[in-house]
């Protein structure tokens, strides 16, 4: 039988190997482990690739988050609007600085819905922290022109971002902030664990560059309470490394996703995510290829049984429905969203005739 795992993660190591050791051996000879050339040189590079002032590589993109918010003095008594679809990061670094996160419900692009944004705003509310989830950037001018109007900053969790765009526009480079997580799993994945914060403005950016170094400055003084969130000099080498092709990386998952709605269409059963040329403000980069599907759980167990892997996005839960956090309120779309949603393979190992396999497999589960 045909195995086609939801993600394989040697395949980044074992697909570059050759190149990554040399890397290793060229910065282990220099003893360049922190904060080198290679990591000024490598956030450069990706400040100039998502057209953004600056770029800081930071730990994860949770720390990256919580040193946004922060900077900004979000804190204790602060409310901040999250998306209900969400990894739980998003809403804990919102209580890491002490303020409240709110999650709000999703519209039909399963993105935050800035409609259900303004029915919970009140005079606590300070942050709206948007998720730029599964490759896709959402449609900003709604976010934007509700912030505007009530004073809000706007934060981008692009974890799942990287390189999508909205009319021409980078996720990540919308906001006060947006925050990148170079997790293995991720379009633009390191050896670990590795993240980065894109500003815009030179003073924040100095902030951010003594908060990821315990608040010492290039003077040597210290400027702040800080902490230790350095990206590593190596991952920052090897991160280098996979930008220089990552056009090709987004031209195959828009290719992938393309093949997928090709051959799942005309199945009743299933809500394919947008087609990569369906609107032309978007620019998607499937971080994942999520979809709805009748009969999510025999489904999944059907694929399984035929050697496709998949993944229900989050455990099958919205940061609403941790009932042990005490987020808990109805989001009638979200809670409709969970019954159904599972993402298949989407990845750099698979081929056109694993895509056709699973497809295959998705519609003979269906007759
Ligand atoms: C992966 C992910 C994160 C967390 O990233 P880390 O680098 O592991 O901290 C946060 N938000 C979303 C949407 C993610 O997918």
């Amino acid at each position: 039988m045909k195995s086609v795992p939801f993600f394989d993660y040697k395949h980044g190591f074992v697909s570059h190997e050759e190149q990554i050791l040399s890397i290793v051996r060229d910065v282990g000879r220099r003893g360049a482990f922190i904060m080198q050339s290679d990591l000024a040189d490598f956030e450069a590079a990706l400040a100039d690739y998502v057209g953004a002032r600056h770029l800081v590589g930071v730990g994860n993109a949770t720390d990256a988050m919580e040193m946004s918010l922060s900077v900004h003095g979000i804190g204790p008594g602060d409310e901040v609007l999250v998306s209900a679809h969400t990894m739980i990061a998003t809403a804990s670094a919102v209580a890491s600085v002490g303020a409240t996160p709110v999650p709000v419900d999703i519209g039909d692009d399963n993105l935050m819905d800035p409609s259900a944004c303004a029915e919970v705003l009140n005079e606590s509310t300070r942050a709206i922290l948007i998720t730029q989830l599964n490759g896709r950037t959402a449609k900003m001018e709604p976010f934007l022109e509700l912030a505007a109007q009530n004073d809000l900053l706007l934060f981008e969790d692009s974890a799942q971002g990287l390189g999508s765009r909205y009319r021409d526009q980078a996720a990540g480079t919308f906001g006060r902030a947006g925050c990148l997580s170079f997790y293995p799993a991720k379009t633009l994945g390191c050896l670990g664990d590795g993240g980065a914060i894109i500003c815009n403005d030179d003073e924040t950016y100095e902030t951010y560059l003594q908060m990821r170094d315990h608040g010492r400055g290039k003077d040597g003084d210290v400027h702040l309470w800080g902490r230790n969130s350095r990206l590593d000099n190596m991952q920052a080498a090897i991160l280098h490394m996979y930008l220089n092709e990552f056009d090709q990386v987004v031209a195959r998952r828009r290719e992938i996703a393309s093949l997928y709605e090709e051959l799942l269409t005309e199945c009743g059963k299933l809500t394919l995510p947008p087609g990569p040329n369906s609107d032309p403000n978007h620019f998607d980069t499937y971080q994942n290829y999520e979809l709805l599907a009748e009969d999510r759980d025999a489904l999944k167990s059907y694929l399984h049984e035929s050697g496709v892997g998949t993944l229900v996005q989050w455990g099958g839960k919205g940061i609403h429905q941790f009932s042990k956090l005490g987020l808990g309120r109805p989001l009638p779309n979200a809670d409709r969203f969970f019954q159904k949603c599972i993402m298949l393979p989407m990845n750099m190992s698979i081929s056109d005739e694993d895509v056709e396999y699973v497809a295959q497999k998705v519609i003979a589960f269906y007759e």
